[in-house]
Parts: C-alpha cells; sequence; structure tokens
C-alpha cells in the first residue's frame, strides 16, 4: 500500500494546467499590441524593397502594421539615433533621417520609452546592422511608458473574461459607471472614484493611448495610418 494521496492528483492536476494553457497559444486579435503580426518584431518586417514593389496590396506581415520598441538608449551626433530592443529581445539601430533630424522627438526618447513606428521596413545601412531609417515624423510616436506596460494594458482592453468590478471597493454591480478618460475601469460611486484615482490615474493614461492603436482595423482599411502631430487631440476620445 503506498497511499500517497498527492500521486494520484498530480496527473488531473497538470491535466487542468494544460487545458488552461491552450487559450493563449491561440493569436491575439489583430488589434491588440500583443499581435505578432500586426505588430512585428524587426525580422518579421518586410524589407524597404519588398514595400516599394507591393505597397499596399502588401499583406506581409499585414496590409497595416506598427513596429513597437523599447528605446535602449539615444545620441544626438549630427541626427538623433537610438538603440532599440524589439518584443523579441533584438537590438537595432533606429536612425532619424527625416527632416529636422529628429527634434520633435529629442526630448521624448529617453530610456525605458516605448517608440512606435508605422510601416516600419528592415532598412540595410552602409555602416552599421539593418535597422530602422526614419523618414516621416507622422509614422513616429515616443510613448513616456515601457512596453511591457503598453503591452499589459492592450491585453486587458481585449480581456473580458473578468467580471466587472469597482476599481476601489472591487465590489461587483450592474450598475457601476465608466471611467469617462479611458472607458475601461468602473466605479460603484463618486467617492469609489475619487479614492481610486491617485491609483487609476497613471494607468488610465496607458489605456487611453493604447486605444489608438486597439480600436483601428489593421486588416482592412482602406486609407494608411499617421500618428497626429499634436499630443493635444490624441488621445481617444469618443
Ligand atoms: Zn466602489
Ligand atoms: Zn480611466
Amino acid at each position: 500500500m503506498f497511499g500517497h494521496e498527492g500521486n494520484s492528483n498530480s496527473p488531473a492536476m497538470s491535466f487542468a494546467c494544460e487545458r488552461e494553457k491552450s487559450p493563449d497559444a491561440a493569436l491575439p486579435p489583430p488589434s491588440d499590441l500583443n499581435n505578432a503580426l500586426t505588430f512585428p518584431a524587426f525580422w518579421d518586417l518586410p524589407s524597404e524593397y519588398e514595400i516599394s514593389e507591393t505597397y499596399p496590396s502588401s499583406t506581409k506581415p499585414r496590409k497595416h502594421w506598427c513596429f513597437l520598441g523599447k528605446i535602449v538608449s539615444s545620441n544626438v551626433f549630427v541626427r538623433l539615433s537610438l538603440e532599440v530592443e524589439d518584443k523579441a529581445g533584438h537590438r537595432l539601430l533606429v536612425a532619424f533621417h527625416t527632416d529636422d533630424r529628429g527634434a520633435a522627438f529629442r526630448d521624448l526618447c529617453l530610456r525605458g520609452h516605448t517608440i512606435a513606428v508605422l510601416y516600419a521596413t528592415q532598412h540595410t545601412f552602409a555602416f552599421s546592422p539593418p535597422g530602422l531609417r526614419l523618414e516621416d515624423n507622422a509614422h513616429i510616436k515616443v510613448f513616456p511608458y515601457s512596453l511591457e506596460q503598453l503591452l499589459e494594458a492592450s491585453g486587458e482592453l481585449f480581456d473580458d473574461g473578468m467580471g466587472k468590478r469597482c476599481e476601489a471597493c472591487r465590489m461587483a454591480d450592474t450598475s457601476l459607471k465608466k471611467c469617462a478618460g479611458c472607458k475601461n475601469a468602473w466605479y460603484c460611486s463618486k467617492k469609489c472614484q475619487t479614492n481610486g484615482w491617485r491609483v487609476h490615474k497613471r494607468t488610465c493614461s496607458v489605456m487611453r493611448d493604447v486605444q489608438w492603436f486597439t480600436r483601428k482595423n489593421w486588416e482592412n482599411n482602406s486609407y494608411p495610418f499617421f500618428f497626429p502631430i499634436r499630443t493635444k487631440g490624441w488621445q481617444v476620445s469618443q
């Protein structure tokens, strides 16, 4: 008689774990920043030559896509150039060949911030390994958040697995009121909203910024996307 009750439990438990893992294996929705086709790593980007021939009919990686990378360091000799780490952990050079040589973005390009580049392509530099050669300010946006924060906020927007709860007291209720800023946090009362704001404040602005991406149709939009130039009016208000 072995009598190890724990042993008889383990096969069933590991089965349960595997079952829980399977939904994660599915590709996130196309508008989720965690989707690797819409928001590809550097080596999954098309090369600059490929795009000039096939755009806008190209579907690789998508008709519309955006590169996301964390800023590791920046340099302003001649032009702004960054060392950036992509989603896969690969480091590359991002060089500003825009009209102002990156002046518009210089103050925001700090270590740990995130750069987004619409329609980014692999560029072959003469004297350094392949990277991004940025030419259009309207395709560039720098966020004062980490890439992890943005990915997490995006994932949360698509996660409707949990029932709505008051952000402050965690009460579940059908009559909860939405946060007017991000429309992704709920409160049971004015008092809870006031109490919860100190904690929610930062998440709220990340959420609002992320919705610029998550509310777009990245598969079939008929015109190219561009980032608004000014911060004012940038965040989604409708
Ligand atoms: Zn509450
Ligand atoms: Zn909010």
